[in-house]
């Protein structure tokens, strides 16, 4: 049987699913290395949830992404019988360039890590994986996919910040991100509601990272994403749009060091910082802290208006799609959100929300709501074999 290995590196944990291909793509198991330098643990489940692995390691054992990934890479060949053809990687910037995704080697390796500063949180982590098993497995196809390269059609208007042009040649420019997820909700609409997928539809991806996207004819138009993954919505610890003049006032006035600004604004903020008490949706619903309820206040309006906003771009709007952990999971924000669209014709339909059917929308609901589960690395591992092919 052979496999592809889809890779997703992140700053202390390694996320991993290996899929048989056989009449397609078929998920045999998943896997987390987390706690890498500080408490790695390593789980394991199979396609049914049953568990196949779940071993702690001391924290010297596993301090970093290359030794997290040679112990996945052993006991892959020591517990699964697959043939592993290649490994597809989660890559979060791929710059002005890589507009799809890429087999990798080493002159473009080389070019992805000149991506580096442009992501210095995601990117140096996404590649070194790829570098290791290059480093060990020469022969083995590795694949690039990017979270930016769904927005590359964007036009040069929407791509443009306001300032001077020189920077935009040098990549200072609004990119947009979850594109792997946007690309999946994107084609799955496309089957299950395929006179939708070609209208003007917005998907919000909301989990612990969080935007929006405009697809027009199943096309990226617009993202409240834009040169960093820090802009657009608040997140579970990012602050979302601000106001440039904030920063400018940190460092100048208060004289916090950059690296304490970016602590504050990729950390500290979001609905962490304004509530005080947790980054995560289920505790804040559940927590009886007034600003608790005040930071998804906060975070619901700030979806409505950036709603608004894409539907401008659109022109209007057929469809908004919820999708990723709270879009997924959470009935109370679908219907919070729902509530904010009510003035462009949405209308949700309470016991259909509260089951999580796809189509949670009254019959009579001008904009048609759709609840669309997301799996970036089951499109990883698409792209992967589309490349392998
Ligand atoms: P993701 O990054 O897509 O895995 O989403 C993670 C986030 O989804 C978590 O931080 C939670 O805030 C949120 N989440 C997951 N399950 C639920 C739920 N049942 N209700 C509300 N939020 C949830």
């Amino acid at each position: 049987m052979d496999t592809i290995l889809v890779v997703n590196a992140g700053s202390s944990s390694l996320k991993f699913e290996v899929f048989a291909i056989a009449d397609g793509l078929k998920k045999l198991l998943r896997g987390q290395m987390e706690g890498i330098g500080t408490a790695p643990r390593l789980h394991i489940k199979g396609s049914d949830g049953q568990v196949l692995a779940e071993n702690a390691h001391a924290p010297n054992d596993v301090p970093d992404l290359i030794t997290a990934m040679r112990f996945v890479g052993a006991w892959l060949r020591e517990h699964h019988e697959g043939r592993l053809v290649a490994v597809g990687h989660r890559v979060v910037h791929g710059g002005p360039d890589y507009d799809r995704p890429i087999l990798l080697d080493e002159a473009v390796l080389t070019d992805l890590e000149r991506l580096v500063p442009l992501a210095p949180l995601h990117q140096p982590n996404n590649l070194a994986p790829i570098r290791a098993v290059l480093e060990r497995r020469p022969d083995l196809p590795q694949i690039a996919c990017f979270d930016t390269s769904f927005h590359r059609g964007h036009s040069l208007v929407a791509s443009h910040y306001a300032i001077p042009e020189h920077f935009f040649e040098e990549g200072v420019r609004r990119y947009g991100f979850h594109g792997l997820s946007y690309e999946y909700v994107a084609g799955k609409l496309h089957d299950v509601a395929p006179g939708i997928a070609n209208g003007r539809v917005i998907v919000a991806h909301l989990g612990s990272g969080a935007s929006m996207c405009a697809l027009l004819g199943g096309k990226s138009i617009e993202s409240t994403l834009g040169f960093t993954a820090l802009d657009g919505l608040p997140m579970g610890t990012r602050c979302g749009q601000i106001d440039p003049g904030v920063i400018l006032y940190l460092l100048q006035q208060l004289g916090m060091a950059p690296k304490e600004v970016e602590n504050l604004l990729y950390k500290d903020s979001g609905l962490k910082g304004l509530s005080g008490v947790s980054n995560d949706v289920r505790a804040l619903l559940a927590s009886d802290d007034p600003r608790a309820a005040f930071a998804l206040e906060h975070f619901v309006h700030r979806i409505g208006l950036n709603a608004g906003m894409l539907a401008a771009a659109l022109g209007g709007l057929d469809a908004f799609v919820f999708t990723a952990g709270i879009g997924e999971n959470s009935p109370v924000l679908r219907a919070r959100i729902a509530a904010k669209l009510e003035w462009l014709g949405a209308k949700i339909d309470p016991a259909r929300n509260a089951a999580g059917e796809l189509d949670i929308s009254t019959p009579d609901s001008k904009v048609r709501l759709y609840v669309v589960p997301t799996d970036e690395e089951l499109m990883i591992a698409r792209h992967t074999l589309a490349l392998l092919n």
